[in-house]
């Protein structure tokens, strides 16, 4: 583990830009040069990574790596490290800690060598037909079970990897293949390079004997981007006809809405994975029983695909504000089902992500929970499908156009770097001319949903409306600005706020026969009991 960060939080801290997460990169680490040597049989792995180092205090370097490998040599600007200490560097369990004299400000370089048995963070596949697959397993911090790193999303570095494998082994890492170098003894080094900083979960290899296809060129009108799809040979036929074949279309579409795609290409790979799909940047890795049973959804290709914006290029800052790639994912998904299928297919989507919510135990926590500890548990229907309506919900308030400019905004600010939630709501409140802070709040750091309770009333010859809310006391009451009801057929508005609201509405005669909420669609996240 790395120094604990004491959370230095005062009363004016927006709760917007709450950092619970109870560890962080204490410099900055701006480039990973990383060589990795794996054999055809075994975990074993013998790497080496010099890293790049801004730093930020006189405080040591501190990277982690899993204690179930050995530690060879530690260098500093190239030499043994004796000058400060007679201790080169301290190994911790989990952790290897590098004194230094630098200063603030200063740059700095390390070269971390290391082997043994790797424990987590990579996943080995032995197969008699095809021999030896390796895939990286990093979510949420796992990837210092084989690379000598910060392991914290608030941390981005740009990377260059260098793999040796037997020869018949395709390699795929991040960013572009420079070239693969032959060696004596059967064996070939395949180099990568990635220019753009990346979080230490997405940096990522895949080795194994893999169908590579190409696929057309995607969103040249915005900048072009090639894909390539990674499968076994008897899956590829599946993948382009199936799941990816409006691949280059979902690209092209994000590419219009957000900005140029970030990278230099994408690749798609059939990969043994614990997620459905995993969005490492440029590799994204899918669950290959999903293959198999030629059950991978489109849908899923459009999250993942939707990352490389959300999550890859702009990266939460701390965990806790895992909705910035989740939420945004799963509402990008859903506009690309928009794109594809029309006004239903989005209602749809957004329905389906509703449901899932309302039945799960999140309802009663917030979307930004510092209570959380246990990252795994961040994967829930409040990051996923509440943070999607909150976006939703958003541009039902401020317009397509407006929500548009803002997505567009907010990535430009904040490509190669991490955001917190308090940072997406000032661009959004910037882009569309209002203050938004009070929405954000609800919408993030409030549990549940509005549960409404609609009635109407003939009194003194008008019709009068009153909205009560009625969910659990500890959900709190919800701001509705605006309120859309269409009272048989006819469209009003109504300011809800507070537990109870009545408003007169003129131009009815009679008892109305249809009460609607929300009635153009799917806006907004609730439920309604409708009395008359
Ligand atoms: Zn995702």
């Amino acid at each position: 583990m790395i120094l604990p960060f004491l959370l230095l939080q005062t009363a004016a801290t927006s709760p917007l830009a709450i950092r619970p997460d109870t560890a962080r990169p204490l410099h900055d680490a701006q480039h990973y040069d990383v060589t990795l040597l794996l054999g055809d049989s075994g975990r074993h792995v013998l790497g080496q990574i010099e890293t790049s180092w801004r730093l930020r205090s006189s405080e040591p370097i501190q990277v982690e790596l899993d204690s179930a490998l050995r530690v060879v040599r530690v260098l500093v600007n190239g030499r043994e490290n004796t000058r400060l200490s007679r201790t080169m560097y301290g190994r911790g369990r989990n952790d290897i800690v590098i004194p230094h004299d630098g200063k603030p400000g200063d740059s700095l370089a390390t070269r971390i060598r290391y082997h043994g048995e790797v424990a987590r963070g990579l996943v080995f596949r032995g197969d008699k037909a095809r021999g030896l697959s390796i895939f990286a397993d990093n979510w949420p911090d796992r990837a210092h079970g084989w690379l000598a790193v910060q392991d914290y999303p608030g941390d981005k570095a740009s990377v260059a990897f260098h793999v040796q494998v037997p020869a018949g082994y395709q390699v795929l890492a991040n960013g572009t293949l420079q070239k693969i170098d032959t060696l004596p003894y059967g064996h070939v080094v395949w180099n990568y390079q990635m220019d753009r900083p990346i979080p230490a979960y997405t940096l990522v290899i895949a080795v194994g004997k893999f169908a590579v296809t190409r696929l057309p060129d995607a969103a040249c009108s915005v900048q072009c981007v090639p894909q390539t799809l990674w499968t076994l040979p008897e899956d590829s036929a599946f993948a382009v006809t199936g799941p990816f074949r409006r691949a280059g279309a979902i690209v092209e579409f994000y590419s219009r809405l957000v900005g140029p795609f970030p990278y230099s290409g994408l690749a798609h790979v059939e990969a043994v994975t614990p997620y459905g799909g995993m969005e490492n940047a440029t590799a994204i890795f899918y669950n290959d029983s999903l293959y198999r049973a030629r059950k991978l959804p489109e849908e899923t290709v459009a999250h993942e695909i939707a990352h490389q914006w959300f999550g890859d290029a702009v990266t939460e800052d701390d965990w806790h504000h895992l909705w910035l790639s989740e939420g945004f994912a799963t509402y990008l998904a859903a506009m690309w089902a928009e794109r594809a299928g029309g006004a239903t297919a989005l209602a749809k989507a957004m329905r389906s992500e509703a449901e899932s919510y309302f039945v799960s135990p999140e309802v009663d926590r917030p979307i930004l929970d510092a209570g959380v500890r246990n990252l795994d548990s961040l994967l829930n229907e409040n990051n996923y499908q509440k943070g999607a309506w909150v976006l939703h919900q958003l541009r039902s308030m401020i317009g397509d156009s407006s929500f548009a400019a803002g997505l567009r905004a907010y990535y430009q600010r904040y490509r190669d770097r991490t955001a917190l939630s308090e940072d997406f709501a000032k661009v959004m409140s910037e882009v569309s001319g209002q203050d938004l802070d009070w929405y954000f709040r609800q919408a993030l750091t409030q549990p549940g949903y509005p549960v409404l309770d609609v009635r109407t009333a003939r009194e003194g010859g008008k019709l009068v409306i009153e909205i009560r809310q009625t969910q659990k006391a500890e959900w709190g009451t919800y701001r509705l600005p605006g309120l859309e009801l269409a009272i048989d057929g006819k469209l009003i508005r109504v300011d809800v706020e507070g537990r109870r609201v009545r408003k007169v509405a003129d131009g009815f005669s009679g008892v109305p026969k249809k009460i609607e909420v929300d009635p153009r669609g799917q806006w907004l996240l609730k439920s309604v009991n409708s009395k008359r």
